[in-house]
């Protein structure tokens, strides 16, 4: 069976976020069950990209509205990710170092609905040259829904029209929703499909690969149930398209994140010396962002924006920090600048007992994984979440709010086998409870040493939900 992936980020050749850590991971456990499964995704210009060789398989051109663009699709020549690597190249529009965001000013593309369309009609203009088609086209977010309605309603494109598609919604809070003027740059189509692109009088690109995609599926069966409820605007689409929706949580990559084997980690541990091994990491830490070593320490990975529910944390804190509590905080993440100047400003308040570092730092991220006792996730909406699952597997235990992935993957200590630390609703008070709690468990050593254990041996890699993905795919025949 042949699967192409399309997206805009995989790990590690272009990292925002958590897309990037499943895009990078899903395709070589699929090649694993023996699937040809490959990501076709932009060339940016980035270090990662730039040092390796690669072959020009196809040189094209096509229109995006009246602008005829050229465009290359460039295979990487390594094999190192475990799948083949396809990047679709556009001189002008593609080749920037932000995936997103500008790296000058900080924000989005002034073209970034160009960027989305002209990979995906470079993307489908290469896949037309196919004499044997794919098996499925596997889209993943708003930056590559529009391949099924493109694939469907245009009549340039009618070879693709067989090809089932699937799209994972990794977020749905980001629709790639815009002006309708820019429908004008899509390929031609029929009138009456124009409906398809249409969400309350705008564009709406994931509502297009929503009614579109033969199947839609999400990153963990909560979060699919959440947006019934709770998705932006298309509650009531996913409602009408619950039929075709499947949730599969994800996996985690352990090649990549594993604490016997990383090369990131100053001291590389396992569960048998899981206590050694997390002293001297967390020692090296504490030493690096002036906090103490003798108290639990609590870390927070992430986007700092509203969904991660990182603006709640500055209260927790200093709530906790002037009650006396001795627990101690690191935060490592970019986004609010409110945030970010908040989270700048406390180590001075709160000397010893907190400090961050305000950057995007993959490194730093494994060091923080290995070195703190405790992970905070406080988030509003959580689709997946990946950090709770690598926290797990480097003995860091998950404080969560009960919510999307993180409902599903983290079971309190209350219940029967439990070994995290849950909250249910997204309040100063319950998230500060949370973390008592967590202060009281550092407190018996041998109780926190076994579930260190227990929780590093938990299996949440990708071989189950590669094999999941395996049996949607077959019912698409
Ligand atoms: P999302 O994709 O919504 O941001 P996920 O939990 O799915 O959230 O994935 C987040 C990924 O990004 C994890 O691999 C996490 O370690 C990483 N990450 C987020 N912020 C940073 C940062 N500032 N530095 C390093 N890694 C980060």
């Amino acid at each position: 069976m042949h699967i192409v992936h399309l997206s805009f980020e995989c790990y590690p050749v272009a990292k925002v976020g958590g897309l990037a850590d499943v895009v990078g991971a899903l395709p070589k456990y699929q090649q694993q069950l023996g699937l040809n499964s490959w990501v076709v995704m932009p060339r940016f210009n980035n270090d990662w990209i730039n040092s390796r060789s690669i072959e020009v398989v196809h040189k094209g051109s096509t229109f995006m509205g009246s602008e005829l663009f050229q465009f290359e699709i460039h295979l990487v020549e390594s094999n190192e990710l475990g799948f083949p690597l396809y990047l679709v190249h556009v001189p002008g529009r593609l080749d920037r170092k932000g995936v997103y965001l500008d790296e000058h000013s900080g924000y989005g593309y002034w073209d970034e609905f160009e960027r989305y369309l002209s990979f995906q009609l470079a993307a489908l203009q290469w896949l037309k040259s196919f004499e044997e088609k794919p098996d499925v086209l596997h889209c993943h977010d708003h930056h590559t829904s529009l391949i099924p309605y493109i694939v469907t309603a245009c009549p340039e494109y009618i070879t693709l029209s067989h090809i089932p598609t699937v799209l994972t919604i990794h977020n749905g809070e980001y629709h790639g929703n815009y002006d309708w003027g820019k429908t004008t740059l899509l390929p031609f189509s029929d009138f009456g499909q124009h409906g398809y692109l249409n969400w309350g009088g705008r564009f709406n690109s994931l509502s297009a690969g929503i009614r579109k995609s033969w199947m839609v599926t999400t990153v963990s069966e909560s979060y699919l149930e959440e947006l019934q409820y709770s998705a932006n605007g298309l509650e009531m689409l996913l409602q009408a398209e619950k039929g075709k929706s499947y949730g599969i949580i994800n996996g985690i990559d352990t090649d990549v994140w594993n604490p016997k084997t990383d090369e990131m980690l100053p001291k590389n541990y396992g569960a048998t010396n899981v206590t050694a091994g997390k002293r001297a990491s967390k020692e090296i830490l504490c030493e690096q962002f002036n906090l103490n070593p003798e108290i639990p320490m609590v870390s927070f990975i992430g986007r700092l924006v509203k969904e991660k529910g990182a603006d709640i944390l500055p209260d927790v804190i200093r709530s906790l920090i002037y009650k006396g509590y001795k627990v101690g905080f690191l935060i490592l993440g970019t986004g609010d600048p409110w945030l970010q100047n908040q989270f700048k400003e406390m180590p001075s308040e709160l000397t010893g007992y907190f400090d961050s570092s305000i950057q995007y730092n993959e490194t730093l991220s494994h060091q923080i994984y290995a070195g703190s006792d405790f992970i905070i996730m406080p988030s509003r909406v959580e689709p997946c979440g990946l950090n709770q699952m690598y926290a797990l597997k480097y003995g860091t235990v998950p404080i969560v709010r009960s919510v999307g992935g993180l409902k599903d993957s983290i079971k309190d200590l209350s219940e029967e086998n439990g070994y995290g630390i849950r909250f249910d609703n997204f309040n100063v008070h319950e998230a500060e409870s949370a973390v008592i709690r967590a202060i009281e468990l550092f407190k018996s050593k041998k109780r926190m040493n076994q579930i260190r254990k227990k929780i590093m041996k938990l299996d949440f890699s990708w071989e189950n939900s590669a094999k999941n993905y395996y049996q949607l795919y077959q019912k698409l025949k």
